[in-house]
Formats: C-alpha cells, sequence, structure tokens
C-alpha cells in the first residue's frame, strides 16, 4: 500500500472518510529523505523513458485553490529534466477553445512518446467548475464522467501512463493558506478575490470531485487521494505513485536501451574498421 490511497472505482469513496492531515506516522525529515530517494530513482526512469520512448506519461493535478498544485509540480518534478518533462495548465477556455468540444484543447497538449507532461487542472475542470457553477447545463455535464473516460481509455491504448492526483486539503488548512498569502508580497501574484468566493461552494466541490473520482477511476486511468495538509507528505506521496508506476517498467526498459546501445556500437566499429581500410 503506497502513501496515496488509490480508487479504482470498485467502491464508491466519500472525501470525509480520508483525513486530509494524515501523515503514515512519519516525521518531515524522514519524509523528505524517502521523497529525495524516489526524486532520485525517477530521474533515471524519466532518462530511459525518453532513450526508448514507447511510453508516455501523463500526469494529472487536481485539487482545490491553495491545495498545492504548483508546489507539487516545483518539488517533484522540477528536478526532472526538463526536456521531457513539461508541464501545461488549464485556466478559464478562450473564445476558440470553448467553440470546440471540451476535450480539444486537452488532447492538443497530451505528451507524445518519451515524454512527462503534467497537467495544472485539467479536463476535469469541465465536469468541477463548470458543474459547480453551472456554466453548462446539467445534461452536458453529465455526459462528460463517458467522454473522459472514453478519452483516457484513447490515451492509455496509445501507450500513455495515466496517473491523476487529487491533493486533498482541510476547509481549515486551506483558510490558513489563504491568509499566509496575503503576508508574502512574493506571493501576492496569487491573491484572488475569486479562492474566497469558492470557498463558499466548498461542498458544492466536494459533490462534484467525489462523483469525478468515483466515475472516472479506471484500472488504466486511477484516481489517488493524496492527503495534502502537510506538503512534505504529499510531496512523498506523489513522488512515490511516481516512481512504483514507473519501476515496473525498468527491466524491460533497460534491456531495450542495452540493445540499440549494442546496434550502435556496431555501426561505430563498422566505421572503424572501414577507415582503417582506406587508410
Ligand atoms: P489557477 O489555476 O489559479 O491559475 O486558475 C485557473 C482558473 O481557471 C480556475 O479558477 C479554474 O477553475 C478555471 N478553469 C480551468 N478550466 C476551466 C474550464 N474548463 N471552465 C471554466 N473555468 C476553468
Ligand atoms: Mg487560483
Amino acid at each position: 500500500m503506497g502513501y496515496a490511497h488509490r480508487l479504482e472505482g470498485k467502491r464508491r469513496i466519500k472525501l470525509a472518510d480520508v483525513d486530509p492531515g494524515e501523515h503514515a506516522g512519519l516525521k518531515r525529515q524522514d519524509a523528505e529523505k524517502k521523497t529525495a530517494r524516489f526524486i532520485e530513482e525517477l530521474i533515471e526512469l524519466q532518462e530511459l523513458l525518453y532513450a526508448v520512448r514507447l511510453q508516455s506519461v501523463l500526469v494529472i493535478l487536481q485539487g482545490r485553490d491553495t491545495s498545492g498544485k504548483d508546489g507539487t509540480i516545483r518539488h517533484v518534478a522540477g528536478p526532472l529534466n526538463s526536456q521531457s518533462c513539461t508541464v501545461a495548465s488549464f485556466k478559464v477556455p478562450s473564445e476558440e477553445e470553448l467553440a470546440h468540444d471540451f476535450l480539444w484543447r486537452v488532447h492538443a497538449r497530451t505528451p507524445p512518446a518519451g515524454d512527462i507532461r503534467i497537467f495544472n487542472r485539467s479536463h476535469y475542470e469541465d465536469v468541477l467548475v463548470v458543474r459547480v457553477h453551472e456554466l453548462v447545463e446539467k445534461k452536458v455535464w453529465r455526459q462528460r464522467y463517458e467522454h473522459i473516460n472514453a478519452f483516457e481509455r484513447v490515451l492509455a491504448d496509445s501507450a500513455t501512463i495515466i496517473l491523476k492526483f487529487y491533493l486533498h486539503i482541510s476547509k481549515d488548512e486551506q483558510e490558513q493558506r489563504l491568509l499566509k498569502r496575503e503576508k508574502d508580497p512574493i506571493k501576492s501574484w496569487k491573491l484572488s478575490v475569486t479562492d474566497w468566493k469558492e470557498r463558499e461552494h466548498w461542498d458544492d466541490y466536494t459533490a462534484a470531485y467525489e462523483d469525478a473520482l468515483n466515475r472516472c477511476s479506471t484500472k488504466h486511468a486511477p484516481w489517488f487521494i493524496v492527503p495534502a495538509d502537510k506538503k512534505w507528505f504529499r510531496n512523498l506521496a506523489v513522488a512515490e505513485t511516481l516512481r512504483d508506476a514507473l519501476m515496473p517498467f525498468k527491466k524491460s526498459w533497460l534491456e531495450k536501451v542495452e540493445a540499440l546501445g549494442r546496434e550502435r556500437k556496431m555501426e561505430i566499429d563498422e566505421y572503424r574498421r572501414s577507415r582503417n581500410h582506406t587508410e
């Protein structure tokens, strides 16, 4: 069992059943040491993934305001090679995006083989903010769970490893973080009255998240609930989940890379021999 709670859609979960303050009895320092080890392993796995280019990795980060999406990207993805680990953020859709189906802008940003792509928000906003604020009619968003499952199936069938994280914070912790932001001049760019207004819809978001988590957890695209009140535990849980998802491929990736290396080496040897002949 990992530190994040893996959902596979077999049993309906309630967010109230998971404590956002969970930390598996770990102390911060020990958790940070473990995280650093997982990240070292991830760096190596990323290189193999890139070298072999048979699969891609899609990491979806969702969570309420201040839940730590940016922090997770900084701490967990930051140390990876930014040539093949990139972030796509999804904001309020543009006029052009709104003139298409809701997956149009998302599909355009899925990772190519060899790459890791992190989604900071995603197509799930189309059953979260859109549902809570009734930006489209119920009969429209209600169909989207099925659309999302079909879309993620297409990606998985095209060799994309999909991992979806819900960063789970408590209402109190969110308040603390919003207030702290107001005191930090560097964080002032993040200040937004919307965050306070969105808090008034806390329970509606809970219901919307529970439906998204329960209806769109599949074997090929599982959701993970990450207890996120403790930032160091959140980082550990995400790093561990990523590492655990990629590690089973390591042996076969290594074999392929080594085979590729042998082929290249033969070409080099051949080239050297031909040069020796002509000299
Ligand atoms: P932030 O992540 O703080 O930069 O904010 C991005 C904003 O864009 C959030 O308030 C999201 O709810 C909003 N957003 C993202 N996707 C959509 C969408 N499909 N429809 C409406 N609003 C969205
Ligand atoms: Mg925001």
